[in-house]
């Protein structure tokens, strides 16, 4: 697959990746399954399958650990080569679960014990991972030595000795290299569903302005172009949200991945004054609510977080392009649709596009789904006109970013005929 691409020493940055001929936008450069991989335990909304990862009403449970779920018994079986050490360590502490991490890496251990090559990693093995731990706090690697202890405790009924492992493996190590080259798996949405690593992509380096975007279709990685690149040019993607103003980026950049961003972005800082515009007062304690309301959503108060966008959109001086307050507005948007108020989702939902075609100004999935959702919203509210407009400006996006072949732009066509149909029967 990876015929185009190849590894090679980014100056300043370690290994990298760069294609080897021109590249138009929007082509799918790679594409992957992942090493090891597993659901988000906590994922809030519906329900996904632990190995197809698409999301479905009602999942079969396995009957042995109770824990994974699956959409149906083919799935169940394809899921077993991979489940059968794991479903023995689940069922050993449920009704506890592991976390996240502890579950990749116990994934990722159990496919070594299996030792069959992955096509994940025919540029970059899982050995050759980055995993800082000789460079992180004292703090950080305190809190790796909690994982790596509820690990052992985890394993301890099918990975006895840690000599069945390859020579010099280090638990700790291997945390590590999680927190540094995992993958957070989206759905069509955006919303986080799993967690996987594809050891080959960890060679792409970041920039806050990147000319590639990681799109999922399942558990599958799509890596996209989304600007035009030259013959040897590196690829880039963005390791974080680019909604973030430089300094706070430039630390999460560091505290995770150990190095300082140096792109155009980060020295011109120039859409940090519009992501904070307005009083820093105001600005500081319209952020100290949105904690409080994501904790509301995750109780599922939806009531009580809708009252409280709501009081503050309404009393707040703040622009809507401040990123704080644009995030009461997709919160209250979220809210409204869950609550089923259309017309308000739509209100609160508009607001929120100028900013993000500030943002999000390049190809960027996070923009093309914002504009799928309102034209969406529009639609199912009769306003065809515009909602033609804005699922067209969607498919403008989407079909960089994701490609006319993925799930969601498929959706998105059927929709715009939808929406055409009903034009003309007016
Ligand atoms: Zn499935
Ligand atoms: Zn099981
Ligand atoms: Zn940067």
């Amino acid at each position: 697959m990876a015929v185009n691409l190849e590894k090679f020493q980014s100056p300043g940055k370690g290994n990298g990746l760069r294609v080897l001929k021109d590249t138009c936008v929007g082509v799918t450069v790679y594409s992957s399954l992942p090493y090891a991989y597993t659901v988000c335990i906590k994922h809030k909304k519906k329900p996904v399958c632990d190995y197809c990862l698409l999301r479905k009403e009602k999942l079969l449970r396995c009957s042995q650990c109770k824990v994974a779920r699956y959409c149906a018994a083919l799935c169940q079986k394809k899921a077993w080569q991979d489940h059968k050490r794991e479903c023995i360590c689940l069922k050993s502490i449920f009704p506890s679960v592991p976390t996240d991490s502890v579950r990749l890496v116990a994934k990722i251990i159990f496919k070594m014990l299996q030792q069959s090559d992955s096509a994940s990693e025919e540029l970059y093995s899982i050995f050759d991972l980055q995993s800082h731990v000789d460079k992180v706090s004292e703090e950080i690697k305190e809190g790796l030595g909690h994982l790596t202890t509820a690990l052992q405790h985890f394993l301890k009924n099918e990975v006895q000795d840690l000599s069945q492992l390859p020579s010099g493996f280090q638990a700790l190590e291997y945390f590590g290299k999680v927190i540094c080259n995992s993958f957070t798996i989206s759905d069509g949405e955006m919303q986080d569903i799993g967690v996987g690593l594809y050891p080959s992509m960890s060679l792409l380096n970041h920039s806050c302005d990147p000319n590639c975007v990681i799109v999922f279709e399942g558990r599958r990685l799509l890596l996209r172009t989304v600007k035009e690149i030259s013959k040897r040019e590196e690829l880039t993607i963005s390791y974080i949200d680019v909604k973030i103003p430089t300094e706070e980026r430039q630390n999460q950049l560091f505290r995770q991945y150990s190095f300082t961003c140096e792109c155009h972005g980060c020295l011109l800082r120039d859409k940090d004054e519009d992501m904070l515009a307005g009083n820093k007062q105001s600005t500081k304690d319209v952020k100290d609510l949105v904690s409080r309301l994501e904790e509301l959503q995750s109780q599922n108060n939806t009531e009580e977080a809708l009252r409280l966008c709501e009081d503050l959109i309404n009393s707040s001086q703040l622009p809507d392009k401040n990123i704080h307050k644009l995030r009461i507005l997709e919160i209250a948007m979220d809210s409204c649709i869950m609550l089923g108020q259309w017309e308000k989702a739509l209100h609160f939902g508009k607001r929120s596009l100028e900013p993000y075609n500030l943002y999000y100004s390049n190809y960027h999935p996070v923009r093309a789904v914002q504009f799928m959702k309102i034209g969406k919203l529009q639609n199912y509210q009769r306003i065809f006109p515009e909602a033609l407009k804005t699922l067209k400006q969607a498919f403008e996006i989407m079909k960089v970013t994701h490609g006319r072949d993925h799930s969601l732009t498929q959706q998105l066509v059927e929709l715009l005929n939808d929406c055409e149909a009903n034009l003309k029967a007016m």
